[in-house]
């Protein structure tokens, strides 16, 4: 909601078809209010099929969120293309687009900002500014494939913002992205990736989707989690490997820990037991990321190499399935927890609290 209107983009077709019944409209109307929504339109002033008063009294109720490019960056190392779009309150988001062998998979932020406060992460660096309504997150999918010419098959939840903070924004997101009618990605092809908000697990193991859920550990003891992921302290690692174990019970869907590699902080070889423990029991995948270099948090330095080899083979003796992390965009700070909001400022595109 924005000035009191509604994001027409985060209408369902069902929901849509229902508004304009309501309106008087014939049944056809949805279909063609559909068709230009999908295709991009900025505003339904510019649907010019429609009967102007359909247009006025559309426009009464409802806005069209089309982001602008405020800033393109393409990596001359791999063809990662970087986007600030400009949202139409004057805020700005990050969306990322990388390109792997098997096709190209979107990166998405869920919120303006973060309120979660990890130690290496640099999008929670201005806290929270807002939520994105689902419009705006599936704006980021359309207007990323549509610019960039790129076709995308994949969608990973892991840019600016907590997912499970936004909860009944990100859920309403999938349906509309996962949706036959609309851009029909699979939710096998859905990565959401959040820092262990325990309370929404259940909630969201109940809609037993089958996208992947990503949880960022990048700690196995309470000591250090809380040290550097404020969400842990008063929930705790092991209550939350419980509620891992309880969603893939409940969804089949395995999970996968992500495990940013940080020198001396979360890289012994006890951390490495207890880590192929919580992993063993739930039977997660799990992903060491070199940390990446957020210049604000410089005191914190990724593990070198050849120790995250070790750290590798230590959890693969322990029969853990577990990958490196290779980094996109490198040139462009495109890798995960570089994007922020600050990029905005530096653009003059306005960041207000709401
Ligand atoms: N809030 C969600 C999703 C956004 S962050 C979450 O916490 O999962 C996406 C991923 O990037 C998370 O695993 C996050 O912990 C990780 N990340 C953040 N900063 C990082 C950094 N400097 N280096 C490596 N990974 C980082």
């Amino acid at each position: 909601m924005q000035d009191g209107k509604i994001n027409l983009r985060s209408l369902l077709p069902e929901e849509l078809a229902a508004e304009l019944k309501a309106m008087g409209q014939p049944a056809y109307r949805a279909k063609q209010v559909f068709d230009w929504l999908t295709h991009g339109a900025g505003s339904c002033g510019e649907m010019s099929n429609l009967p102007k008063s359909l247009r006025a009294a559309l426009d009464d109720r409802f806005f069209l969120g089309s982001p602008k490019v405020l800033r393109k960056q393409v990596s001359a190392e791999d063809g990662t293309v970087k986007y600030l779009w400009g949202l139409r309150d004057g805020n700005a988001v990050e969306t990322v687009v990388m390109r792997y062998h098997y096709g190209n998979s979107v990166c998405i932020s869920t919120q303006v900002g973060c309120r979660q406060g990890c130690a290496f992460c640099a999008s929670t660096i201005g806290g929270l500014v807002r939520n994105l309504d689902a419009g705006e997150m599936l704006e980021e999918v359309m207007f990323s494939e549509k610019e960039s010419g790129l076709k995308i098959g994949h969608i990973v939840l892991m840019g600016i913002g907590e997912p499970l903070d936004n909860f009944d924004n990100v859920v309403k997101f999938l349906q509309l992205v996962n949706h036959p009618e609309g851009m029909n990605i699979g939710m096998r092809h859905i990565s959401l990736s959040t820092c262990g908000l325990i309370e929404k697990f259940d909630k969201l193991a109940e809609l037993n989707l089958q996208l992947t859920l990503s949880v960022s550990l990048h700690a196995p003891d309470d000591e250090t989690r809380s040290k550097i992921m404020p969400a842990n302290r008063g929930r705790g690692v092991s209550e939350l490997i419980d509620k891992c174990e309880a969603y893939f019970k409940k969804t089949g869907r395995r999970i996968s820990f992500e495990y940013a590699m940080i020198d001396g902080v979360n890289d012994s070889e006890q951390q490495a037991a207890l880590l192929a423990k919580h992993a063993k029991r739930v039977s997660a995948h799990v992903n060491l990321i070199p940390l990446n270099h957020v210049d604000e948090r410089a005191f914190l330095q990724p593990t070198p190499p050849d120790r995250i080899q070790s750290f590798k083979k230590l959890l693969e003796r322990e029969g853990i399935n577990v990958t490196v992390r290779r980094s996109l965009g490198g040139d462009i700070d495109a890798s995960c927890g570089q994007l922020r909001k600050k990029a905005a400022d530096a653009l003059g595109a306005g960041t207000e609290k709401r």
